[in-house]
Order: C-alpha cells, then sequence, then structure tokens
C-alpha cells in the first residue's frame, strides 16, 4: 500500500524548512519534507547571510522586519536551536544621485517603526575609522540589523520541525508530482516510492522552472551563479566591522563573527546575465573569471587597509532569480494542491522565519491582512505585466533592494 502524507514539502533550503517547521507548530498533520541531496543544498547553503530591513517596497520592509524580530528571538522562539544571527549593525552607503531615495525610504521605515536613522558622514567615520567614504553622500544605520548563518539556520528549523513531528528525508529527489483527473495534487514519485498527498508546497529554490515542466507549467526563474571572496583583516583591522550595503559600488560586505575575515559579494545586477545558467543541475561551483579581482577591488576601495590583505577563499553559491527579483508565493488554480515558494532571487534568507509563518497560514486558509500580503508575488503578475515596483528606486541596485 502506498504511503501518504497531508502536506509534502520539497526542498529541503531554509525556505522548505520553515514553511514545514510552521505548518508543524500549527498541526497541520502527518508532514514530510523531501530533500534531494542534503539540507541546504542550494542557495540556502552559500547565502552571506545579511538580515536587513533596508527595501524600497514597504511590504517587504514590513516582511523583513517581522523577520528580523523573529531572528531576535529565535532561540526562545525555536525550541533552544541557534540561527547564528549577529545583529552587529548594518550601513546602507549611497551617492549624491540617491540621497534623496535614501531618505524617502528612511522616513518610510521610520513611519513603520522599524529602528534606522540617517548618520552624518563624520560619525559614520568615527565608528568606523577603517572606511573610505570619498565617494559617499548619505548613510543609513539600523543598529538592529545584521547577518546570520544560513545553513545553520536551515537546520536549525528542520531540526526543529522534526522535533514537532516533521518527518525529514534527504536524499530523497521528487522525480514527478502526479496529477489526478480533475489535475489535482494526487501523490509524488521518488525513487523510494509513490507518496499520495493532495498538498505538495515547492521549495526548491533554482530548481524552480525543471520542476514543474513535466506539468506544463513555466516558472519565470532563471538559475544564476553568485560569488564571494573571503579577504582575512590584518592585525590592525582584526576588530569586526558591521555590515557594509555598498550601493555606491554594488556591493556588500560582512565580517565573520569573531574572526578576523570579511565577505564580500556582488550586488550589481549587470552580471546577471552572464552568470545564468540553463539548469540548476549545471551547478558545479564554477567561478567566472574576473568577477574576484572585480569584488576585491570594491572591497578595498571601502577598506583601503585591506589592500594587502591576503584573499582567504573564493566559493560561489547559486539563486533562483525572477524578472523583477522577487519570489513566486503562490497556490495554483491550474493545479489544485500545489503550492510554492519559489525564486527568492538573493534575498529570500532574511525573509524566512516570516515566509514560513504566512505560507503555513496561507497553505491551511487563513485568510488576514498580513497573509493577504502575499498576494504581492502571485504567479500572475509575470502575464498580467503587473511585477512587484516599489514607489521609489535606486539608481543602480535594481530590483534586489
Ligand atoms: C552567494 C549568496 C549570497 C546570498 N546572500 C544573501 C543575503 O545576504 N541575505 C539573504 O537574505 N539572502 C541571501 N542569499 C539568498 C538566499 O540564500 C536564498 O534566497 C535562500 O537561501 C533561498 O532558499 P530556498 O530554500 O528558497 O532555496 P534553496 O536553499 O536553493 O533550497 C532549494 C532546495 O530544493 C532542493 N531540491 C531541488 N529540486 C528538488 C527535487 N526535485 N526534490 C527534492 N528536493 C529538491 C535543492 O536540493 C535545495 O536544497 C544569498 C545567496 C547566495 C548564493
Amino acid at each position: 500500500m502506498s504511503e501518504t502524507a497531508d502536506i509534502v514539502v520539497v526542498g529541503g533550503g531554509c525556505i522548505g524548512a520553515a514553511i514545514a517547521l510552521h505548518l508543524a507548530e500549527r498541526k497541520a498533520g502527518k508532514i514530510i519534507l523531501l530533500e534531494k541531496k542534503q539540507l541546504a543544498n542550494g542557495a540556502s547553503g552559500k547565502g552571506i547571510g545579511i538580515i536587513r530591513t533596508h527595501y524600497t517596497h514597504p511590504i517587504l520592509a514590513e516582511l523583513s522586519h517581522r523577520s528580523q524580530q523573529v531572528f531576535h528571538n529565535f532561540k526562545e522562539r525555536f525550541g533552544g536551536y541557534d540561527s547564528g544571527f549577529n545583529p552587529c549593525g548594518y550601513y546602507v552607503l549611497v551617492s549624491e544621485s540617491d540621497v534623496e531615495t535614501l531618505k524617502t525610504v528612511v522616513n518610510m521605515h521610520q513611519d513603520m517603526n522599524i529602528k534606522v536613522s540617517l548618520v552624518d558622514l563624520a560619525e559614520v567615520q568615527a565608528r568606523v575609522p577603517q572606511l573610505n567614504l570619498s565617494d559617499v553622500a548619505a548613510v543609513a544605520y539600523e543598529p538592529n540589523s545584521g547577518y546570520g548563518n544560513p545553513p545553520q539556520t536551515t537546520l536549525a528549523f528542520a531540526r526543529r520541525a522534526a522535533d514537532l513531528g516533521v518527518e525529514i528525508r534527504t536524499e530523497t529527489p521528487v522525480l514527478e508530482v502526479k496529477l489526478d483527473a480533475a489535475a489535482r495534487v494526487q501523490s509524488v514519485v521518488t525513487p523510494a516510492g509513490e507518496i499520495m498527498t493532495r498538498s505538495l508546497v515547492d521549495c526548491v529554490g533554482p530548481w524552480a522552472k525543471k520542476f514543474v515542466e513535466h506539468l506544463g507549467l513555466e516558472f519565470p526563474v532563471t538559475p544564476i551563479v553568485e560569488h564571494v571572496v573571503v579577504v582575512k583583516r590584518p592585525i590592525e583591522f582584526a576588530q569586526p566591522h558591521p555590515v557594509i550595503s555598498d550601493l555606491v559600488n554594488l556591493c556588500y560586505s560582512r565580517s565573520d563573527g569573531n574572526q578576523p575575515f570579511t565577505r564580500i559579494g556582488n550586488s550589481d545586477p549587470k552580471y546577471h546575465p552572464q552568470f545564468r545558467l540553463e539548469d540548476a543541475d549545471d551547478f558545479h561551483k564554477q567561478y567566472y573569471p574576473n568577477i574576484a579581482e572585480d569584488l576585491y577591488q570594491k572591497l578595498t576601495h571601502r577598506f583601503p587597509s585591506l589592500k594587502d590583505a591576503e584573499i582567504a577563499e573564493k566559493y560561489s553559491g547559486i539563486w533562483g532569480i525572477t524578472p523583477d527579483y522577487q519570489p513566486i508565493i503562490d497556490k495554483l488554480d491550474a493545479v489544485p494542491g500545489f503550492y510554492c515558494a519559489v525564486g527568492f532571487s538573493g534575498h529570500g534568507y532574511k525573509l524566512s522565519p516570516v515566509i514560513g509563518d504566512l505560507m503555513s497560514q496561507f497553505i491551511l486558509g487563513e485568510t488576514n491582512d498580513f497573509v493577504d500580503k502575499l498576494r504581492l508575488f502571485r504567479l500572475n503578475r509575470f502575464q498580467e505585466n503587473d511585477l512587484v515596483k516599489p514607489p521609489v528606486t535606486y539608481g543602480k541596485a535594481k530590483g534586489l533592494r
């Protein structure tokens, strides 16, 4: 006889693990999470983990604010498991052309009770003397932001979910989703057998396009490779520094806890066409030429005292991007029982706690003002040409802010 489940969650990244956990907290029945390799095999295994509220769209700011509050109380909230969150503070640096946008965003966030302020350049320099601010015109500071550890957070969600009864099966790819005659979800097929279910939650991240192809569905999620350079800070600069979001040079950097390392990643969308993959399975930790040099130049421009610093590591990870760099969160009318939360486009980690919470309510049919905000991320927006558009935008840092 076939096995059955009330809900099958596919994909063991931070999003799938968070959703499975929140479903279990809401006592949604028998929940099975299926991961094709190991937990945090995809984007969640390589993310830099920045947790900030700085978004130009008020709904994204609200979601990230709520998530940030969860990160601050993660252990108490989730049975003692640790997300690795370090609230070391977060600075946004902009050039002259983006000053008005920064001020508008800061005002909007203050009206939403988000803790953020503009800080004058002399004050920033006094707080972080290693920063070169020569091309910076304005700075905002979020004292409650910082960074977490995405693989650790994924494991924390999964462990807590398992404590609450979720069955987590790694090395178990979903090969096929079977539908009944009315096109409703009927089962998932894995190498270990078929699991009958009426509810499936697709959390396969960068694999989103491929996963639904056999159902005749089109998800506009493009897998791209994203790169990180890790630099060892010299002894004179051993103290950790806050997170720096550099919207002048389109990169972001953070230090590692008590280790003398700084990580820098790219936030320049101009690179994305070169880094795209046809299939997320084509990702083999490849590292595109010149990007490390470019990131290193940007880092040493911002922190001149890192000029002779040793590069300790270079690595890459994979993201799934959508045309507006925002996720697809929906239930599909065409395939009843099919829910999705994919395409988080380089900023899904920070949102994972709130997405777990809202998505679990959405799947269980609960409605309230907050759950209704997920409508912004519906799949049909691409067909309707109604992409997510913030009220203001930065000159170069499109979409990701
Ligand atoms: C270099 C880098 C830096 C980043 N920096 C940040 C940051 O600073 N802040 C931030 O918020 N976000 C950041 N991100 C983005 C963030 O990591 C992602 O948005 C987030 O991890 C997405 O999680 P996910 O669970 O949706 O996807 P993933 O973590 O990719 O998980 C999808 C999972 O689905 C599994 N899967 C796929 N197909 C199947 C199948 N058929 N059956 C079973 N399982 C399947 C995969 O193996 C994978 O484990 C960064 C990402 C990278 C790569």
